[in-house]
């Protein structure tokens, strides 16, 4: 049995919300997940940008999008390495295609899960952390099956 002292000094880091991205921050304090969208031609950009990159507008409005998506990718993070996270592990990391549109990518931890769960494909929802003074960080849980989306086919049903 051991009992390995670690520094309790460091904190987990905040987000630093800037002119790009406080909008974002602001929507999320209030439990809603609203991304970059271009007035001009209506795409999402997430993480935020000066500029659109398809129709070179600079006119955006943050906008609430329904939270759902599914997991692009993850990583699942083993080892006690990083500052203010040691605590966690293992926990999974997701990057999260919206259902809004394909291609725009949200990265949050896998909440109400056992990490090892995660999968490529696996449908998920937002959920909102709070990390003190009144931030909040998306997160993404397993989405629940209830509600208008009915279930999804079995596989190998015969
Ligand atoms: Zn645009």
């Amino acid at each position: 049995m051991t009992d390995v002292a670690k520094p309790q000094s460091v904190q987990r880091p905040q987000p630093l919300p800037n002119d790009l991205t406080s909008p974002f921050w602001d929507a999320a304090r209030d439990g809603v997940l609203a991304l970059q969208r271009c007035s001009g031609c209506a795409r999402f950009h997430h993480p935020p940008l000066a500029y659109c990159p398809e129709c070179h507008s600079n006119s955006f409005a943050f906008t609430p999008v329904s939270g759902r998506g599914t997991v692009y990718t993850y990583t699942i993070m083993r080892q006690a390495r990083v500052v203010g996270f040691e605590d966690m592990v293992p926990y999974a990391c997701l990057a999260v295609e919206i259902d809004e549109q394909p291609g725009v990518l949200v990265v949050g931890n896998l909440v109400e899960a056992d990490p090892e769960s995660a999968r490529v494909g696996m449908r998920v929802e937002v959920r909102f952390e709070p990390l003190g003074e009144g931030m909040q960080l998306p997160q993404f849980a397993p989405q629940q099956q209830q509600g208008d989306r009915g279930s999804l086919p079995l596989k190998g049903s015969a």
